[in-house]
């Protein structure tokens, strides 16, 4: 195959300007450039150096890696036609999608899935964590979909599967069963919602059973509410040491932390830094579900993730849901998700804005334990 080369492309932390080479899918070059600039403002400045291979022409726009939906459900994307969507509640998104999972067919699935992976391709998406729930109503079925979509569309995504217990687990062996089985069949990791549990903090030993048995990750939706008191933080904290799980856990939503005061949310922090637990926002479900019962002064229910992100903790922002009841709008973009979060997080500064960049690249791939370095041997998949 014949060398493809990006010129003049602008990387992270640098002044200067790049020529990137790419052959066989792999960065073999990357070389910093002295002749003039190109750019849209000087488009005239271009021609000191002849390219005899194919290649594209950044004019000093910034390149970087891809972006890395750290929590996205593919299994319930895309069926707004079968929901009724009226309240705009978790109650209610709940109550729909269970109604509508128990039409699911594998090739149901498959499809839905495959317009939302290839929705995220298009939007420069190269990893995606995603949820399959697992339980008496879908059995294997979207397991066994998104399996296939993960395997149709590793050319050009990562995608790591999440078996999740979504509607409780104390109290239904079946659903244990099948997450035992999706494990066994390949699932990359496991996934677990205490507050839809009776009994959450046993909910919590149970998924770090498994995730032990299997020696898999361990992700759960946590404190999906707008009540300070009552987080099961703590819990995943000692649980999380007492395993030595450090590095290998992560939380989803976790919107208690928005109605908590400094002080509190403080020493939530801390337990996140010392127990290295990832903090996933999802900006678009937290801000839709939360605070609908108010009638003014309405909460953003949504995290401001930089005093975490500045502590040190890994932080990170994704779609979670596309076009269902829990998030009826959406297109797989991760730089809109990031921009919706800035404007709920009031973000100011650039500091704060490259840290909100971090969150959909970086810190979202070292969740996915994926590298994203623009280095030479690094893969090379394009988007532009
Ligand atoms: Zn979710």
């Amino acid at each position: 195959m014949t060398d493809f080369i990006i010129k003049n492309a602008r990387l992270a932390t640098h002044d200067n300007l790049f020529d990137i080479r790419i052959k066989d899918a792999k960065i073999t070059n990357i070389d910093k450039i002295n002749h003039a600039i190109a750019t849209d403002q000087n488009p005239q400045s271009n021609a000191l150096k002849t390219y005899n291979e194919a290649n594209y022409d950044a004019k000093g726009h910034f390149v970087c890696s891809g972006f890395y939906e750290s929590h996205i459900h593919l299994d319930k994307a895309c069926i707004l036609d079968r929901c009724k969507v009226e309240k705009g509640t978790l109650q209610e998104a709940v109550d729909e999608t269970g109604k509508a999972k128990e039409g699911f067919t594998e090739a149901d699935v498959f499809e839905r899935a495959s317009k939302v992976i290839e929705m995220a391709i298009k939007k420069g998406t190269v990893g995606l964590r995603t949820f399959v729930e697992t339980d008496e109503k879908t059995q294997l079925r979207s397991f066994q979909a998104i399996k296939r979509a993960q395997q149709k569309y590793a050319f050009a995504v990562d995608i790591e599967i999440c078996a999740f217990a979504q509607s409780g687990l104390t109290t239904k062996p079946k659903t244990y069963e099948l997450l035992q089985q999706a494990l066994a069949q390949g699932a990359n990791l496991i996934g677990g919602c205490p507050y839809k549990d009776e009994n959450p903090e046993q909910h919590i030993e149970m998924i770090f059973a498994l995730a032990e048995q299997f020696d898999v990750d361990v992700d759960f939706h946590l404190d999906f509410d707008l009540d300070p008191e009552g987080s099961s933080i703590p819990k995943l904290f000692e649980e999380t040491m007492k395993r030595g799980y450090q590095g290998r856990v992560s939380i989803g939503h976790v919107t208690k932390l928005s109605a908590m005061d400094k002080m509190k949310r403080g020493e939530m922090a801390g337990l996140l830094k010392m127990a290295d637990i990832s903090l996933i926002v999802l900006p678009a479900t937290d801000i839709y579900i939360n605070g609908s019962d108010y009638e003014c002064l309405i909460p953003r229910g949504t995290v401001n993730a930089n005093p975490f992100y500045e502590l040190g903790v890994n932080t990170t922002l994704s779609s979670n849901n596309i076009l269902n009841a829990f998030t009826p709008y959406g297109d797989a973009s991760l730089l809109r998700m990031a921009n919706m979060y800035a404007n709920i997080a009031q973000l100011s500064s650039d500091k704060q804005l490259a840290a909100a960049f971090d969150m959909i690249t970086s810190n979202a791939a070292k969740l996915l334990k994926l590298n994203t370095e623009i280095r030479v041997g690094a893969n090379a998949t394009l988007e532009s």
